[in-house]
């Protein structure tokens, strides 16, 4: 049975998440940035028998501004029903995480204090005295080290005696001028008895008069004005105020002004560093990794480095499996014969099923093996927001907003998580640009396609493979510049939204967690869906393979009917049946592409090299590659995006936009390769 209800709060990228999964083993996304949860995840665990609930809290530096995590923070420690907090604080940076842990603990009558990182704080120099931290502030406290999962059990045994109310959880208050302080107790038990609130917190918010909160009360209980015992009160408190020669204007600053002061007290008495080193070699770093000159030159190296990695490395792998899918077809088809299976569900099931599954995992479980670890180890250092700060001024100047670079960051995993992602963006406008530019950025279904075109027709050295891959990836970035800013000029108008994107402290990745994550969260997750799209697509492309109408297949006589359309365009009929066949999910174009072309007789479906032979075959020239390649970048959103853009946006209209902008581009970006081929070769 659940004994209680804890919410999971701190700043953005405090290790809350990974507290999270650490205690309740689930798998919230986590990474070295700002701005990762986006909404409220929960789980629970055990410990003596009992059961806890955990909620995961977006990440918010306050309680008092309103963008939209921030919101959904404030108004669920606000007004939903919960036993406790837990404010989990960063070590290395305790004075800065105190004054949020301080708004929660006048909210929250029961909070805990951890203070996360301590293995950080401790390499850096900084030493905490969680005794002292508990003594100076009332409120329990504990250091703990969740990537290393130290310091666990403390804070699990802390929180179910925080519940059982076996230790005491009373927060020194912090002290305000005396005017305030009086008004406040005017409004304390008013509010208690009308809205049920219970700590210092809201009546501090209604002194000042904070926007946000007045109409996140008021949409609830009701205006204060229809409220008599409310707006008396709230009169009396303002009189008090006036009095003594405070001004409405003036109440925010000034309480904000000894939060800050307390928590710099706090610190002074339990935070000591003994040196600044770690802050240093951090600029050293970032000196290189933003600097004007070798920020952009050092990414794009990184980023060849990463794409070679891959490239070098999915190569054998991908031989083997495709070896061993023709192996173990054969082993099946020679049971089914076994077992007098008829010979038409024999074929659908090899040569449709098995063979489209052999290919869609040979093609993609190597390059995304290989290139998801070393993303996410880029993630955990703390690289990501470089990307971000590195490529702001560009956004910016495009009329839009630097955490886009974030945002397509997600979409090289999956689009429709890009399009989530892109909720980390305040405003609405840039944050729409972001959605409809998402698809510009290949998803994990395209980028190996994309891997295998370049493979198959262009190089075979992996340091070429690599740079053109690079090339391709830096295409899709200045599209996604490039129309930004259209839409920023267009149906998007306005100025970019000013906002400061934090860079974290740099910090030395888990391999374990990294390798954890990237396999089972990303990898295996992305190939179980591919796999799931694979066999009711590989029943239907045998199908339209293997039925005939006046002496050809479906798939040939659709493609015949695309043909002289898609020859515009430097593509082939079939590859367009590839491509709108696909819609369901990107992983299946090219292995449709392959079919069509073998035109049922998949006996040639095998290795790269046969399979480029094949397409060759069928008049797949280089430039056919290079448009394929290019609207493969370029073309329409899979069906889950689209839902998720949906579900985003709530319109039709942006709907629509984010399919037909990326056709659009691609169609005309491979229009003109196709002229330009035509004129020079
Ligand atoms: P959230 O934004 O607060 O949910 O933070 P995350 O859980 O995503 O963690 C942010 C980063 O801090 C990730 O790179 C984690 O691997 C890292 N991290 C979390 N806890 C610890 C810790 O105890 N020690 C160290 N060194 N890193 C940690």
């Amino acid at each position: 049975m659940i004994i209680g209800k804890i919410a999971l709060a701190g700043n953005p990228n405090v290790g809350k998440s990974t507290v999270f999964n650490a205690l309740t083993g689930m798998k919230q996304h986590t990474g070295n940035w700002s701005g990762k949860t986006v909404g409220i995840a929960e789980g629970t665990f055990r410990r003596r028998g009992k059961e806890i609930k955990l909620i995961d809290l977006p990440g918010t530096y306050s309680l008092t501004t309103d963008s939209a995590e921030e919101e959904v923070t404030r108004d669920f420690l606000c007004f939903e029903k919960f036993d406790g907090a837990v404010v989990v604080c960063d070590a290395c940076c305790l004075e800065r995480n105190l004054i949020f842990a301080i708004q929660v603990a006048q909210l929250v009558p029961k909070t805990i204090l951890c203070v996360n990182m301590m293995d950080d704080a401790r390499r850096k120099g900084i030493e905490i005295d969680i005794e002292a931290l508990s003594r100076e502030t009332g409120l329990p406290a504990v250091g703990i080290s969740a990537a290393n999962y130290e310091g666990l059990d403390a804070l699990e045994e802390m929180i179910i005696d925080m519940l059982e109310e076996k230790m005491s959880t009373e927060f020194i208050p912090v002290r305000y001028p005396r005017a305030i302080e009086a008004a406040a107790k005017e409004l304390l038990p008013v509010m208690k008895e009308q809205y049920g609130f219970g700590g210092i917190y809201p009546a501090l918010r209604l002194l000042e008069n904070e926007h946000g909160f007045v109409s996140a009360v008021e949409n609830r209980f009701g205006k204060f004005g229809a409220n008599e015992k409310m707006s008396t009160t709230l009169e009396k408190a303002e009189r008090i105020m006036t009095e003594n020669g405070i001004k409405e204007k003036m109440v925010g600053d000034k309480i904000a002004a000894c939060s800050v002061l307390r928590a710099e007290e706090i610190c002074l008495s339990t935070v000591k560093m003994s040196t600044e080193k770690a802050l240093s070699r951090d600029k050293k770093i970032d000196s290189v990794l933003t600097g004007k000159w070798l920020g952009i030159p050092v990414m794009l190296l990184l980023f060849g480095f990463v794409f070679w990695l891959t490239v070098s490395g999915a190569n054998y792998p991908s031989a083997m499996l495709s070896e061993a899918s023709e192996v173990i077809g054969g082993w099946l088809e020679k049971g089914l014969s076994a077992i007098v299976c008829p010979p038409v569900l024999k074929e659908l099931l090899i040569d449709g099923i098995w063979k489209v599954l052999g290919w869609v995992v040979a093609v993609m479980l190597p390059p995304m093996a290989i290139f998801f670890p070393l993303f996410t180890i880029l993630e955990d250092t703390g690289y990501l927001p470089r990307v971000a700060f590195n490529l702001d001024k560009g956004f910016k100047s495009a009329g839009a907003c630097g955490k886009q670079a974030l945002t397509m960051c997600m979409g090289l995993g999956c689009g429709a998580v890009g399009v989530t992602g892109a909720r980390i963006i305040d405003s609405p406008r840039e944050r729409l640009i972001a959605i409809i530019t998402n698809s510009f950025i290949p998803c994990n279904g395209r980028l190996p396609a994309i891997i295998a075109l370049i493979t198959m027709f262009f190089t075979d050295s992996s340091v070429l493979g690599a740079a053109m891959l690079t090339g391709v990836i830096a295409l899709s970035v200045l599209m996604t510049l490039g129309v930004s800013k259209l839409l920023s000029k267009t149906v998007l108008k306005g100025v970019p939204a000013s906002f400061t994107l934090e860079l974290p402290p740099y910090r030395m990745p888990k391999i374990g967690r990294v390798v954890v994550r990237s396999v089972f969260d990303r990898t295996l997750k992305i190939l179980g869906r591919a796999v799931l799209v694979a066999v009711p697509a590989g029943v239907v492309i045998w199908l339209c393979s293997n039925f005939l109408i006046e002496g050809e297949t479906l798939l040939q006589k659709a493609a015949g009917f695309l043909d002289p359309f898609a020859g515009f365009f430097g593509l082939d009929g079939n590859v367009l049946c590839g491509f709108i066949l696909s819609i369901p999910a990107n992983e299946i174009a090219l292995p449709i592409m392959a079919m069509g072309y073998s035109g049922g007789e998949l006996a040639q479906l095998g290795s790269m090299a046969e399979t480029a032979a094949l397409f060759a075959a069928n008049g797949f020239t280089a430039v056919t590659a290079l448009c394929t390649i290019v609207f493969f970048l370029f073309h329409w959103p899979c069906a889950t995006t689209v839902i998720t853009i949906w579900k985003e946006t709530k319109s039709i209209k942006w709907v629509f936009l984010s399919a037909a902008v990326p056709l659009l581009t691609g169609l005309g970006l491979c229009f003109g390769i196709n002229i330009v081929s035509k004129l020079f070769f």
